[in-house]
């Protein structure tokens, strides 16, 4: 295969094939690369099969990144809005609903937006080239030369890096864009996972696995000093902590074991009430029982079965004993063991088990209002390459179809004839 074309697009996941669009509607000819058989594989596994495509609440401090600041996503955001970004869906035929803040297709199917895109390219005529993974890439005398894996190469006035990363285990997810990237200068973050399980580091926590605690807060602490904070639902599995709680902070949890931190959790399993609150609870119905009640059965309502005895047990409380007002230390001690549960770490689960990953192309290097880098003009940068990683709640496909469409229309916009 050999070619020359306006604007290449390496990638064909949420990034590129929004870029794809963009870049050719402005009247640039557009060639899509997608290393799989087919477009946009990971859309497909998004939002538990339902694509929660975008959210309400997006603001600058819903992303994060150890490159560039707020200033990057505002700018970007204030180009291409949430708003404008419904518009587009609907103008592929995508019509949106919310479910708190949360913004997802109608029709709560990933495969129509990913059939949408997919459609909206060829309707648009963008040329889409399968199975392929370019070997390298250089830029000789302002044009970007694109070898082939079996020979050929493929010449781009504009070239446009959308390979995502290597989160997840969906085929196509690799650090390749990295690879491009540093080929052509550019400066790295490494790919660590976030949005990810984190493995606890007391084994006997494993006898939880299956537990799921419908309301925790959670703050994490890296070295003895707090790192952030999540509340929301926490799930037990036979290694890890997970549920959304642990993923909004698994990005720093993640860091900081490649930094060699020491890191844990303190969970706060009852977070209605206080500290205070939970001990005079359960006074009064051991009161009440008159020295018939055990601490099973006074606190058997506030939470799950199975962690009461794990705490119980833990702190040396009997659980089957009747207590009387004298057992004053045991109401203390379990409310105390309940607000600030902690949870030593061993670190994050890998990318295959990551939603997303951190890191990628350092934000200093790249322009935000175009996406185009500040080391070789022609050359742009969409989605998850980025060093960018956003919560969980559609924040993330949100950053691919705005980074994508800001890319898309700088790069596909000028005079290329001359
Ligand atoms: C299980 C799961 C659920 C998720 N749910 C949500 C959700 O509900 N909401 C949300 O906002 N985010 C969600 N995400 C995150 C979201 O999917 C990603 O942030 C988003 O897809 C990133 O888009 P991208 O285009 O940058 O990368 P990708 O979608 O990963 O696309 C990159 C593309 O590049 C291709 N590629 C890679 N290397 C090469 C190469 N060398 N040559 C050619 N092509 C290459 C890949 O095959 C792929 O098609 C989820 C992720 C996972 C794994």
């Amino acid at each position: 295969m050999n070619g020359q074309y306006d604007v290449v697009v390496l990638g064909g996941g949420a990034a590129g094939m929004t870029a794809a669009i963009w870049a050719r509607r402005q009247g640039a000819s557009v060639l899509l690369i997608e290393y799989n058989d087919m477009l946009g594989k990971k859309i497909l596994s998004t939002g538990n099969g339902r694509c929660n495509l975008s959210n309400r609440r997006i603001s600058a401090s819903s992303y994060r990144s150890d490159s560039g600041g707020e200033d990057f996503f505002s700018l970007a955001f204030s180009k291409v809005s949430v708003e404008e970004t419904l518009d587009f869906f609907e103008s592929l035929g995508i019509l949106t609903i919310e479910e708190q803040q949360r913004i997802y297709p109608r029709t709560m199917r990933a495969a129509d937006v990913r059939e949408a895109l997919a459609l909206a390219l060829s309707l648009e005529g963008v040329e889409v080239c399968y199975g392929t993974k370019v070997r390298q890439v250089r830029r000789e005398d302002g044009v970007y030369r694109l070898l082939l894996p079996r020979g050929g190469e493929i010449l781009a006035k504009r070239l446009i890096l959308a390979t995502g990363s290597p989160a997840s285990a969906v085929s196509g997810s690799t650090d390749d864009g990295a690879y491009y990237a540093a080929m052509l200068g550019h400066t790295l973050r490494p790919f660590l996972p976030a949005l990810v399980p984190l493995r606890f580091a007391e084994k006997n926590l494993k006898e939880l696995a299956g537990v799921r605690c419908h309301d925790t807060k959670v703050s994490l602490w890296i070295d003895g000093a707090p790192a952030g904070r999540s509340r929301g639902e926490l799930q037990f599995t036979a290694e890890t902590l997970s549920g959304i709680v642990i993923f909004q902070l698994s990005r720093y949890a993640a860091l900081a074991a490649q930094e060699k931190k020491t890191c844990y959790c303190l969970l706060d399993l009852v977070p209605e009430k206080t500290e205070e609150e939970l001990f005079l609870h359960w006074s009064r119905r051991i009161d009440a029982a008159k020295g018939t009640m055990t601490l099973q059965q006074a606190a058997a309502g506030s939470l799950h079965g199975g962690v009461l005895s794990y705490i119980a047990r833990t702190a040396g409380l009997p659980l089957d004993r009747p207590l009387t007002r004298k057992d004053v230390g045991v109401l203390r001690t379990l409310a105390a063991g309940i607000k600030a549960f902690r949870v030593d770490l061993d670190g994050p689960k890998g990318k295959k088990d990551a939603q997303i990953c951190a890191g990628g192309v350092c934000l200093s290097e790249v322009d935000a209002a175009t996406m185009e880098s500040k080391l070789n003009p022609g050359l742009f940068f969409a989605g998850e390459l980025l060093d960018i990683d956003g919560k969980c709640g559609g924040y993330n496909l949100q950053w691919a179809w705005t980074s994508g469409r800001i890319a898309g229309e700088a790069a596909g916009r000028g005079d290329f004839h001359d």
